[in-house]
């Protein structure tokens, strides 16, 4: 049988990877997939898998072989093998040299701070001592590894610094400090860059975090200026050109009040590499889901339009609360999809379980808080918590 299209590998086989499949099927793009383990969220939707390491080489070499690209759903993978498999003809999007300031925060602050890009205040810190020199109250990060809020302490005292240098150590990996931003609201600007160069930006949305854990999501951000919102974009699309992203960029960006009351300021946070959580609505709230637009970025093709489909979107995650019991969300679907035959569901095949994201619901309308009070529901309804909400 002839080639049908060029294979694109992708390394990682959480939900961002499964939801790659979803638009992958519509472009008739073959997958090839790296999990970490049998029945992971996407080894159950990409057939074409092989199960190994990310951080072993010979297994990278295995699973990109006869690919023409490789991209991934996380951002763990050894720069060096990066180089290698470049070395070796396939390639990679993002690029190791781009993807090292996603996975290294320290690299990330310094990057930034040279290309005058507003960031919290900073520092690399070596011991408490430091610490205490920089000034209390702060943030720690552990400058790599961190996700979802682990690996990030807010810090008062020199005795909150013991267990983030603990963990530090015992991961080989340094401490960054920032000044504990007072920020009004975080948000994310989404773009994606194709290798040609093409780029397109998504609406800056509102995020709210739950322990760290990206929760809710609402596109457009609610009451932001025209202004903030293109500052915010072009800011995403001039660190995405410079630090030469390919795929889907997202910057996860605080709002400060302002001094004088009116239009708040940002500065940036976190970048993501990949399709990013905070970007979940784009699958039915946009023309073009970030899924799709990152396939289409990282194989150089035409980029789709990011437009919104509707005046409001919202995203809620599923995630199992401290006191959740391990339950078969399917279970939900009865009520959730019968009152509400607009919702859209997305589940990544995983069980609910304490603190795991196991999927998310989308709404979209006209009227903000029908779709806020749609999607709160569904997710508290999956969740099985609704005993804290009204029906
Ligand atoms: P992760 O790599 O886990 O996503 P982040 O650096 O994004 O870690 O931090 C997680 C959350 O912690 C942020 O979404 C924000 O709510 C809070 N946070 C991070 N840095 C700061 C800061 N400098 N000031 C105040 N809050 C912060």
């Amino acid at each position: 049988m002839p080639e049908l299209a060029p294979t694109l590998a992708i390394i990682g086989g959480g939900q961002l990877a499964r939801m790659m499949a979803q638009p992958a099927i519509a472009l008739g793009l073959p997958l090839r997939l790296l999990a970490e383990a049998e029945g992971v969220s996407a080894a159950q939707v990409i057939p074409d898998h092989m199960v190994g390491d990310y951080r072993d080489l010979d297994t990278l070499r295995k699973v990109t072989d006869g690919c023409a690209v490789a991209t991934f759903d996380h951002e763990h993978v050894p720069t060096q093998h990066l180089h290698a498999l470049e070395d070796a003809g396939v390639a990679v999007r993002p690029g190791p040299d781009a993807l090292v300031y996603a996975q290294d925060k320290g690299l990330m602050r310094q990057r930034l701070g040279e290309l005058g890009v507003p960031c919290p205040r900073n520092a690399l810190v070596s011991d408490p001592a430091e610490v205490e020199a920089f000034g209390f109250p702060c943030v720690l990060k552990t400058t790599r590894g961190g996700y979802d809020g682990k690996g990030v302490w807010v810090v008062r005292s020199r005795d909150d610094t013991a267990e983030p240098f603990r963990v530090a150590a015992e991961a080989g990996v340094r401490i960054l400090a920032e000044e504990l931003v007072d920020f009004r609201r975080e948000l994310s600007a989404l773009v994606v860059r194709s290798p040609s160069g093409q780029a397109a930006a998504y609406p800056v949305v509102q995020t709210t975090q739950l322990d760290g854990i990206c929760h809710e999501v609402i596109a457009p951000a609610p009451d932001l200026s025209e202004e903030l919102a293109g500052q915010a974009q072009q800011l995403a699309l001039r660190v995405a050109g410079e630090l030469g992203v390919t795929g889907v960029l997202a910057v996860e960006l605080f709002e400060t009040a302002s001094d004088s009351g009116g239009d708040g300021r940002i500065l940036v946070n976190e970048l993501a590499m990949r399709p990013h959580n905070t970007g979940h609505w784009t699958q039915d709230g946009a023309v073009t889901s970030q899924f799709e637009n990152h396939l289409r970025a990282v194989m150089d093709l035409p980029l789709g339009s990011p437009a919104p489909r509707a005046r409001w979107s919202v995203m809620v995650n599923i995630l199992g609360s401290a006191d959740t019991e391990v339950g078969r969300l399917y279970d939900g679907y009865p009520h959730a999809l019968a009152r509400d035959p607009h919702l859209r569901v997305h589940l990544y095949g995983k069980a609910l379980r304490p603190g795991r994201k196991v999927g998310h619901v989308n709404t979209y309308g006209e009227d903000l808080d029908d779709c806020l009070e749609r999607a709160r529901h569904a997710a508290a309804w999956f969740r099985g918590d609704l005993g804290n909400e009204s029906e």
